[in-house]
């Protein structure tokens, strides 16, 4: 159990902290997690534990460990066709459509500029203020950003106004692509991607999905929602870091040059410089050995979600959300950031200041005193994390925010103990 005073006027040292116990401390079912006894991550969504179903396909694939597409052994023939076939899972798990391409990346970030390397010339970008870096930064400098909307329904109308303002312009520069996220990283809040996309189709553009934080969380299904191209990483997934992918219409992908060049990417090349024959296909933007581990690894956690009962993680989730932002509200001085309504859908992630503290303070407090690890700052999403500080201090009526935040996230292996474990140790601040 934990012990901790709720009273604000007990000092902070004499509160006791002993360790709680692991709460998966032998799992064995294709979605336990890994984890450090003691330890409580609340930062799953800058990285997500490893599944066990990600540890023992890489496991399994070790000893077979040689090269992909490029060794005619026993050994290599099993990783190229483990390779190939987790390109199938992944492809399988995002739902995509069967002319699309399914592109192994270093992350979701990769992604993105993979796709802003392939953009046919002219035509505009659109993207929201509200994004991630890795969705902000990639794309033309002409890009339009569209200011941060106050509800998913203002989204969808911004979007389809800017979008009609831009086709009606006369200097060549048709909308040719959306980009936003399905689920902020710095609020957790749920993008309506359905509705987007048929507001960017409406004018003759495309979407790509950043599903970094959705995926984790949610079905993300590329033809149910009807958007283009989809964009995640692999270490918010469960599986390790250095893989993601970007799945979606294969046309602009192999009209393109190749997002690397080097080995695997062509068919043929010829004494010239310029004599190159590059590949069709996802190898075209693969160039190099690619990594097997985590492609193999990302589709057995692909596999155990299609496997399991998402609805039921999904309301497990929720319920525990909810437990962390009712304690959260009942914290004095805790001020919670938003962008749409406080009852907006949104995925296991909150971000929230303590007035009058600095946010770094408190997140090194929490790590040392109470082995809770979360993360500060501005979550890389800064135009929408300093946006949303200067409104919740409006909200809240609080001058002594600080500038920067705290975010805790959730995911499969996460505890109502866990969750306790932060609130009593807020509530315990010096
Ligand atoms: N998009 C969103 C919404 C994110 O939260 C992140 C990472 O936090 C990214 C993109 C970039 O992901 P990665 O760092 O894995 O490339």
């Amino acid at each position: 159990t934990i012990v901790a005073p709720v009273s604000r006027t007990v000092p902070a040292r004499t509160v006791a902290v002993p360790v709680p116990a692991d709460p998966n401390p032998a799992g064995h079912g294709p979605l336990d997690v890994l984890g450090v006894p003691g330890q409580v991550n609340l930062d799953y969504a800058a990285t997500a534990p490893c599944a066990r179903a990600a540890a023992d396909a890489v496991a399994e694939l070790l000893p077979w460990y040689a090269s992909v597409h490029r060794g005619a052994g026993a050994l290599s023939r099993r990783c190229t066709l483990a390779y190939e076939r987790a390109r199938q899972q992944v492809g399988d798990f995002l739902g995509v459509r069967p002319d699309d391409h399914v592109v192994f990346t270093r992350n979701t970030t990769d992604a993105l500029n993979l796709l802003a390397r392939v953009l046919p010339p002219g035509g505009k970008v659109v993207t929201f203020a509200s994004e991630h870096h890795a969705n902000l930064l990639p794309w033309p400098v002409d890009t339009v950003r569209l200011p941060v909307p106050g509800s998913p329904g203002a989204a969808v109308r911004a979007l389809d106004a800017a979008l009609r303002e831009l086709r009606r312009g006369t200097d060549g520069s048709a909308p040719i692509l959306v980009a936003v996220t399905g689920a902020s990283n710095v609020t957790g809040e749920c993008w309506p991607i359905a509705d987007l996309a048929r507001a960017a189709h409406r004018h003759g553009a495309r979407i790509v999905l950043d599903a970094a934080q959705l995926a984790p969380h949610a079905e993300v299904d590329i033809s149910a929602l009807a958007v283009d191209y989809v964009a995640v990483s692999g270490h918010k997934l469960y599986a390790p870091f250095g893989i993601g992918v970007l799945a979606g219409r294969a046309d602009w992908l192999d009209a393109a040059p190749p997002y690397l060049a080097g080995g695997g990417a062509t068919r043929t090349v010829g004494p010239a410089t310029n004599d190159v024959d590059w590949a069709d296909g996802p190898g075209r933007h693969e160039a190099g050995t690619p990594n097997l581990l985590g492609a193999v690894a990302l589709a057995a956690v692909c596999e155990a979600l299609t496997g399991a009962d998402r609805p039921a993680l999904y309301a497990r989730e929720q319920a525990l959300l909810a437990h962390l932002r009712t304690g959260l509200a009942a914290t004095p001085d805790v001020v919670e950031l938003r962008t749409f309504d406080a009852d907006a859908p949104r995925v296991g992630i909150v971000s929230f200041v303590v007035a009058g503290r600095d946010s770094a303070q408190v997140a090194a407090e929490l790590a040392q005193r109470w082995q809770i690890g979360l993360r500060d700052g501005l979550f890389c999403a800064h135009p929408l994390a300093r946006r949303l500080l200067t409104e919740a201090g409006t909200r809240s009526g609080r001058p002594d925010l600080p500038p920067t935040a705290l975010r805790a996230s959730i995911g499969l292996g996460s505890t109502t103990r866990q969750v306790d474990r932060l609130l009593a140790a807020l509530a315990a601040l010096g």
